[in-house]
C-alpha cells in the first residue's frame, strides 16, 4: 500500500526575521491529493489565519499530534515554485537576510496576492472556442439528419473530419458557413467545444519588425559565440562576460546564442536594465524569433503582467525579454540567462528585498547548470575582477565596432580657467559657440546634466579639489547648520573654513546646478530652436516622454537637456554634439562607486553622438580635467581605468576586496534612531570578527528623507557566506524601538 503524505512543512508569509523556519501542518484527507511543494496555502497561525508556502510533504512529524493544526485551504492552483526555485528562494532569503516569505513572494504571480480569484486583478481574459468533431455522437445522429437539406452542416463535419480541431473563426471562414449552423451542431453535441485562453500582444511589443537580414558575425563576435556554445554543449554552469565597445554587435551575439538554445529545445531569459531599452531589443529579437519572444516589465499594468505570467507559465514563449523582475517569471526549461548592460545600477531592486539581479541570475545559473552571459562596454569593477580571477568565468573582449564609423571627438573645457566674474560657468562661452555652430547646420544637440549628483558637497573653483575624508576617500558633506564638513560613512567631521586644503585659496564653493536654470539659459540664447527638457519631473505624465522625443527628432536643429534618463538607448541620428556640463557632480558622490558610475555614465552619454555618418563631438566641462576618470574617458581606455580603480579599491578594501553591507535605521525621532543604531553597532562589533570591519554609525548621505531621519553603519565583510548567518542571528534578537525601521542592503549600488 502506498503511504500517503500526512504532513506538510509550511513557511508562514509574515515579515518577521525571527520566524526563519517552517512549521508542520496536517494535511486533511479532503486535501491530501492536492498538496505539494510550492503551493500557497492558508493555515491557522497563533490566533489568526496566515498565508504560507508548502516546502515539503512528509508522512511523519516530530511534533505532538495534538499540537499540529490542519491546513485550511489551498490558495494557488499550481505550485509557484519547484525544488530548484525553492533552493533559489532559500538562498535569497539567507543571502539578503530577509524572511522566507518575502523572498518567496518575488516568485508569485503579480497581483494574485495569494487569493484564488483572478477577479481582483481586474484581468479580462480573451477566450476562443476550439471545435472538434465528437465522432460517437456523430455516428449516433447521422441517420436522423437529412444531409441533402443540411448541406452546409455536412460541409462543416467534413471539414472537421479532415482538419481535426480548429478555432471557430477559422472554420467559419474556411467553410463559408453561418454561425447558426455551427451552433446547431454544438447544441446537438456533434461538435465539442474547448475554450482556450488567448495569448495577447501588448502595446509594448510594437517592434518595427523590419525583418532584417541575418548578419554574418565577424571574427570577434564568432569567438564570443564560441565561448557560449562551448558551455551550452556541456550542460554546465559558467559565466561569460562580453566586454565589447558600444556598437560592437553584442545583440547579434545574444541572438545567435539564443538560436542555439532554442534549437536544443530550451528557453532563454534576456535581461535589460531599463524599460526604455526594451523596444529596440525586442524588435531585433522578434525579427528572428517571431511570436516565440515576449516582453515582461513593471510598466505593464497588473492585469497584463498577470496574463503574461500565465502565458510564460504555460510555456507559450521561448524567450522572455524584460527588466529585473522578469528573473522571477515562471519560465521553465531555461537554457541561458543573458544580462545586457551588466553594469547598470538599475539591476538593483531598491525596496523590500534589495536583491541584485546579477547575483540572483548567477545563483540561478548555478542551480540550473546553465551559462550566464553578461555584456557591457564598461563592465562593473566587481564583475570584471571576477571574470579575471574566477575559474568558472570567461572574459571575451571586442575592441571594435561592428560597423565602421568615424571616431568621436572628445574634448574637455577646464572650468578652473574660466573667469567666474566674466563668463557663465554653466554654459561656457566655448560650449555656447559649439552649440551655435551645430544648430546652424541643422544638427541636434544634447546637454547632459547629472542629477543623481549630490549638491551638498564643496569644490575648490581654483584647483578643482573636493575635500575628502582621509579614512574613506569620500567627499565630505557640508552641514550648513553646524558649519562643518561631515563624512557620512565614518562620522568624522572637520570645521568648514572655506579654505582649500590643497591650494590654500579661499575658493571653496557649494556645488550644484539646477536643470531648470540650464533650460532657461539655453532658451534665452537660442530662441529660434526648440529647447526641450527630459527628466523625471516632466515625464511623470504618461506619454510625455514620447512627445518630447518626437519634438526633438522632428527635422531641423533642436536641443535636448536631460538627466540619466537620456543616457541610455536614445538613438537619434542627427545628434552631433553632446555637452556634459556638470561632470564633477558625479565626483561629489559620497559613494565609493563614484568613479565607476562617472566613467560608465560619461561613456554612455557620449555614445548618443555621432550615430550616423555625421561626425560626433563630445564636450565635457570639468574642474578636474586631470582626474583619473576624465583622462581615461578622454582616451576611451576602459582597461586603464579598470586597473587604476581596482587599485583604489584594494587599498581601502572596497568591493571586490570585500562585501559591503549597509544597515540603515530610519525613524521620525532622531534620538531614537541614534539610540538604536548605537545599540546595534555595539552588538555587531563582536560578531564582525577579524576579517571584517565596521564603519560608522554616521548619518546616511541622505540623512533625512520625508521626515524620516536616517543613520547607517556599514560592514566591510571578508566573506559574506559565513558572516550573514551571524548577523542574521543578532538582528533576530535585536529589540529596536517600535517606530523605527531597519533597512538591510547587501552589496548596495548606491550608499545613499
Ligand atoms: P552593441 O549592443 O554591442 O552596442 P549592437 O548590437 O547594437 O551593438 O550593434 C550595432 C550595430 O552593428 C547594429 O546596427 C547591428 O545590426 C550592426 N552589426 C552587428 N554585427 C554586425 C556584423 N557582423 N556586420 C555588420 N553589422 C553588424
Ligand atoms: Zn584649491
Ligand atoms: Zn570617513
Amino acid at each position: 500500500m502506498k503511504i500517503s503524505n500526512k504532513y506538510a512543512e509550511v513557511f508562514i508569509d509574515i515579515k518577521a526575521l525571527n520566524i526563519s523556519h517552517p512549521f508542520d501542518y496536517r494535511i486533511p484527507v479532503n486535501l491530501s491529493s492536492e498538496i505539494s511543494t510550492g503551493l500557497i496555502v492558508r493555515v491557522p497561525f497563533k490566533n489568526r489565519f496566515e498565508t504560507g508556502y508548502v516546502i515539503k510533504t512528509k508522512d511523519k512529524s516530530e511534533l505532538n499530534e495534538k499540537e499540529i493544526k490542519n491546513i485550511k485551504e489551498v490558495l494557488s492552483k499550481k505550485p509557484v515554485f519547484d525544488s530548484k526555485k525553492l533552493e533559489l528562494i532559500t538562498w535569497i532569503s539567507r543571502y539578503y537576510i530577509q524572511p522566507f516569505g518575502s523572498a518567496a513572494r518575488l516568485f508569485i504571480p503579480p497581483g494574485e496576492k495569494c487569493k484564488r480569484s483572478s477577479a481582483r486583478t481586474g484581468v479580462k481574459f480573451v477566450f476562443k472556442d476550439y471545435l472538434s468533431l465528437n465522432n460517437n455522437k456523430y455516428k449516433e445522429c447521422r441517420g436522423g439528419i437529412n444531409w441533402k437539406k443540411n448541406y452546409s452542416k455536412k460541409k462543416i463535419i467534413d471539414y472537421l473530419t479532415s482538419n481535426g480541431e480548429v478555432v471557430k473563426e477559422k472554420l467559419i471562414e474556411d467553410v463559408g458557413c453561418s454561425y447558426a449552423n455551427v451552433r446547431f451542431l454544438i447544441e446537438s453535441g456533434i461538435i465539442t467545444v474547448r475554450k482556450e485562453r488567448q495569448k495577447r500582444d501588448f502595446k509594448y511589443e510594437y517592434g518595427e519588425n523590419k525583418n532584417k537580414k541575418r548578419i554574418n558575425l565577424n571574427p570577434y563576435q564568432k569567438s564570443a559565440l564560441q565561448a557560449i556554445e562551448n558551455v551550452l554543449d556541456k550542460d554546465v554552469f559558467h559565466k561569460i562576460l562580453i566586454e565589447g565597445v558600444t556598437g560592437s554587435g553584442k545583440t547579434d551575439i545574444y541572438i545567435a546564442a539564443c538560436r542555439k538554445v532554442l534549437n536544443n529545445n530550451r528557453r532563454a531569459l534576456v535581461l535589460t536594465p531599463e524599460i526604455s531599452l526594451i523596444p529596440q531589443l525586442f524588435s531585433r529579437f522578434q525579427s528572428e524569433f517571431k511570436e516565440r519572444v515576449c516582453v515582461y516589465h513593471s510598466n505593464m499594468n497588473v492585469a497584463e503582467r498577470y496574463e503574461r505570467w500565465l502565458d510564460i507559465w504555460d510555456g507559450r514563449f521561448d524567450i522572455v525579454i524584460g527588466t529585473r523582475s522578469s528573473i522571477f517569471t515562471p519560465l521553465s526549461n531555461t537554457g541561458i540567462i543573458i544580462i545586457d548592460e551588466e553594469h547598470d545600477p538599475s539591476y538593483k531592486e531598491g525596496t523590500a528585498v534589495r536583491y541584485n539581479t546579477g547575483e540572483v541570475a548567477i545563483k540561478m545559473g548555478e542551480i540550473l547548470n546553465i551559462p550566464v552571459v553578461m555584456g557591457s562596454a564598461t563592465p562593473g569593477i566587481v564583475t570584471r575582477y571576477k571574470a579575471e580571477t574566477e575559474k568558472d568565468f570567461t572574459l571575451v573582449k571586442i575592441p571594435v565596432k561592428a560597423q565602421s564609423s568615424s571616431p568621436l571627438e572628445m574634448r574637455m573645457i577646464d572650468l578652473r580657467s574660466v573667469d567666474h566674474r566674466k563668463e557663465d560657468t554653466i554654459i561656457t562661452g566655448e560650449l555656447f559657440k559649439e552649440i551655435k555652430s551645430e544648430l546652424a547646420k541643422n544638427n541636434k544637440v544634447i546637454i547632459f546634466l547629472n542629477r543623481r549628483g549630490y549638491s551638498n558637497f564643496v569644490i575648490c573653483s581654483k584647483c578643482g579639489n573636493v575635500p575628502k575624508c582621509p579614512a574613506c576617500d569620500l567627499p565630505y558633506n557640508y552641514h550648513r547648520d553646524t558649519g562643518k564638513l561631515v563624512c557620512h560613512h565614518c562620522g568624522r567631521e572637520i570645521v568648514y573654513t572655506g579654505k582649500c586644503d590643497k591650494c590654500g585659496s579661499n575658493s571653496l564653493v557649494l556645488y550644484g546646478t539646477g536643470i531648470q536654470k540650464v533650460q532657461s539659459k539655453l532658451e534665452e540664447r537660442f530662441k529660434e530652436v526648440p529647447v526641450l527638457r527630459m527628466d523625471s519631473d516632466v515625464t511623470v505624465k504618461k506619454k510625455s516622454h514620447q512627445e518630447i522625443l518626437k519634438k526633438f527628432i522632428s527635422p531641423g536643429g533642436s536641443i535636448l537637456i536631460g538627466t540619466q534618463m537620456i543616457a541610455k538607448g536614445l538613438d537619434v541620428g542627427d545628434v552631433t554634439l553632446v555637452g556634459i556640463i556638470n561632470s564633477d557632480s558625479m565626483m561629489g558622490l559620497p559613494d565609493y562607486h563614484m568613479n565607476e558610475r562617472a566613467y560608465q555614465l560619461i561613456t554612455q552619454v557620449s555614445g548618443r553622438a555621432g550615430r550616423t555618418s555625421k561626425k560626433g563631438k563630445v564636450i565635457i566641462q570639468t574642474y578636474n580635467p586631470d582626474s583619473m576618470v576624465m583622462k581615461n574617458v578622454l582616451g576611451n581606455d576602459y582597461e586603464s581605468f579598470y586597473k587604476q580603480e581596482l587599485e583604489n579599491r584594494r587599498e581601502l578594501k572596497y568591493p571586490p576586496f570585500s562585501y559591503l553591507i549597509n544597515i540603515i535605521i530610519s525613524g521620525k525621532s532622531e534620538e531614537k534612531v541614534k539610540e538604536d543604531i548605537r545599540e546595534l553597532t555595539l552588538r555587531l562589533k563582536d560578531a564582525v570578527g577579524e576579517n571584517s570591519s565596521m564603519l560608522g554609525p554616521a548619518p546616511a548621505p541622505f540623512s533625512k528623507i520625508n521626515k524620516f531621519y536616517r543613520w547607517h553603519l556599514m560592514i566591510k565583510a571578508g566573506n559574506w557566506d559565513t558572516l550573514n548567518d551571524r548577523i542574521s542571528e543578532i538582528l533576530k534578537g535585536f529589540k529596536k524601538n517600535n517606530e523605527n525601521k531597519i533597512i538591510l542592503d547587501i552589496n548596495p549600488v548606491w550608499i545613499l
